[in-house]
């Protein structure tokens, strides 16, 4: 039993016996390396598929589990050919079970028999799933013909431009990888700057006037000054209208002041009305 809990007993000494393992003389995998001299690791092995024992002639089921001796026995370039030795549990017969890289498959090497179980669509009346070879099938050569013009057609007429298109451009922007990335470097420097002044301009202007620090401020370029100077220009002119219009019809509604010359008719007007009226009263009494 290796050691599985952590009891250091009190003649134990880690300078000599390095682990608990190999001061009780036992390896870290158990009792499953006790052929590990051999190059034999006791493992848990499950049939791949159905066999028969030779020993007894047993059927075994696909499935069946062994406590197998697994051993590399070499390789198939560099993956290694494991074989599995199992002892049959109906009899003491042993068989061997290897494994074949080549064919990604498992085979029976000794003392059993695989039941063939492989499916062969072919057989069955499908059709074969790996048809790696050429099919003979005969085709009309005029068709054949017209379709490989075609298809040489569309290759010169289409693709090859179009590939040469393509290697154009990308030799373009990858003929001189340095230059570029400083052109755009040099750029988008520049340009972080303006923006910080534009930035720092905008932001003086919002806090002259007050202006909320999410207002956008437009574009201070030649047209949006123009566009503004036409707005101006055009309120100007509106105000102006109205005003002239308002002026008018104040001085249409309001009286003007009598000046000097008419006071002195006013004056006469009045006096002879008094006259006039003085006179009728005296022409006729009043009734009694
Ligand atoms: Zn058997």
């Amino acid at each position: 039993m290796q050691g599985f809990n952590k009891y250091y007993p009190p003649d134990y000494d880690g300078e000599k016996h390095k682990s608990l393992n190999s001061y009780r003389g036992k390896h870290a995998l158990g009792d499953r390396a006790r052929k590990l001299d051999k190059g034999i690791l006791i493992t848990r092995f499950e049939l791949p598929f159905n066999i028969w024992c030779g020993t007894c002639n047993n059927h075994i089921g696909m499935g069946v589990r062994y406590n197998a001796e697994k051993k590399k026995i070499g390789t198939y370039y560099s993956t290694p050919i494991y074989s599995f030795r199992c002892k049959c549990h109906l009899c003491d017969g042993w068989f061997e079970i290897q494994t074949d890289p080549k064919n990604t498959r498992y085979v029976v090497v000794s003392g059993a028999r695989q039941k063939d179980e492989e499916w062969n669509p072919e057989e069955n009346g499908g059709f074969a799933i790996h048809d790696t070879e050429a099919s003979a099938t005969s085709v009309d050569p005029l068709t054949a013909l017209e379709k490989s013009t075609d298809a040489q057609n569309h290759l010169t007429k289409v693709q090859v431009p179009r590939l040469e298109s393509l290697q154009g451009l990308s030799d373009h922007y990858n003929d001189d990888p340095y230059a570029r990335s400083s052109i755009v470097r040099k750029h988008f420097r520049t340009e972080k700057k303006s923006d910080a002044a534009k930035r720092a301009a905008d932001d003086q202007l919002k806090g002259r006037y007050g202006l909320p620090e999410t207002l956008k401020l437009l574009e201070d370029d030649v047209a949006a000054r123009n566009e503004a100077r036409e707005e101006w220009v055009k309120g100007r002119r509106e105000f102006e209208a109205q005003s002239s219009i308002r002026k008018a019809r104040l001085s249409s509604s309001a009286k003007p002041w009598p000046s000097a010359n008419n006071l002195s008719s006013l004056r006469a007007k009045i006096l002879d009305n008094t006259r006039r009226s003085s006179l009728m009263a005296k022409a006729k009494p009043p009734e009694r």
